[in-house]
């Protein structure tokens, strides 16, 4: 299969549609990210590398980073963490506070912004937030093999200065004693991790263990567990889109995690790991056309989950 004639022609057919969609304004700096911009990479397990568009350009991962702290969280304190937050989808918008309260202060899932600011406060556990961020940083250099991976304090700063539904959902939490840290601690944590700055190449690089039963086949690097990878790779179908988690398994029928950036990351297991960014989003707050570019991918690779 020629898999960068493929990612070609889905560029090209893209071309005339890129700026559809709308950047996430929310946050003061990702509002001046211009729209009109796409990049797309595979890395296989088989280590070939293909990318198209603005595949080097960095840009905010956001939520995918939902994906790395989850994987390191797991690491720390094991199934244990289940008793901090679900595993189901929300149906929810990814900022939403309402079925908090139903559910005692426990967030549905770890992807959506309630389960993720939980988890930050357990990596958080016995270290100051700038070492939970700097281990995050040295795992996610790790993943990708890339020392050139930063953490963009112009995004962090915006969302701590803007980012008050966050500060009401770690507060709601805290006063249902889901957070052991103070809400300003784990929000430091939580927005570092989402100012993560990588380009389509290394997100794709550092999704690969996903793809290859816990193993960075490129680099030898064991990460996690074949079931660990298994059961992330579940999570990502089922919730990895919040409440547009249903539509992207109809559409593309992989794995994947969005970001409020425009990134996607997705994983077709046992064949390749793949990143897609283009910044402008659909209603739930999705890449509208990375969300296309991933369905032209699955339909012409043969490559969902559910069968070619
Ligand atoms: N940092 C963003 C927020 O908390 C992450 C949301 C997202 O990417 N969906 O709102």
């Amino acid at each position: 299969m020629d898999l960068q004639a493929i990612l070609d022609g889905i560029h090209a057919e893209l071309l005339p549609r890129l700026g559809e969609g709308k950047v996430a304004d929310y946050i003061p700096e990702l509002a001046k990210v211009d729209p009109r911009q796409f990049g797309m990479a595979i890395v296989t397990v088989d280590g070939q590398v293909h990318s198209v568009g603005d595949a080097q350009a960095p840009f905010s991962i956001q939520s995918i980073s939902k994906v790395f702290m989850l994987t390191l969280a797991l690491g720390k304190v094991g199934e244990q963490l289940w008793t901090r937050v679900g595993r189901e989808p929300s149906g929810s918008a990814f900022n939403s506070i309402v079925q908090l309260e139903h559910e005692a202060g426990i967030p549905r899932n770890p992807f959506i912004n309630a389960g993720a600011i939980a988890i930050s406060d357990v990596v958080l556990s016995g270290h100051a937030p700038r070492e939970a961020i700097g281990e995050l940083l040295r795992f996610v250099r790790y993943l990708s093999d890339d020392e050139a991976v930063t953490i963009d304090e112009k995004v962090a700063r915006s969302e701590t200065q803007t980012g008050f539904r966050n500060f009401a959902l770690a507060n709601f939490m805290r006063s249902y004693g889901n957070l052991d840290h103070p809400v300003e601690h784990v929000l430091g944590v939580y927005f570092h991790q989402c100012a993560l700055s990588m380009n389509c190449q290394q997100l794709a690089k550092a999704g690969l263990y996903l793809a290859a039963r816990g193993t960075n086949p490129l680099t030898g690097h064991s990460v996690v567990s074949p079931k660990r990878a298994r059961r992330i790779n579940a999570l990502m179908l089922t919730c990895g889109h919040y409440d547009g988690s249903g539509d992207f398994a109809y559409h593309v029928g992989l794995p994947g995690k969005s970001g409020v950036g425009g990134g996607i990351m997705a994983v077709a297991p046992g064949i390749a790991s793949i990143a897609v960014w283009s910044p402008g989003l659909n209603k739930v707050g999705n890449s509208q056309l990375g969300a296309v570019a991933l369905e032209m991918l699955a339909a012409r690779t043969g490559w969902s989950v559910f069968g070619d």
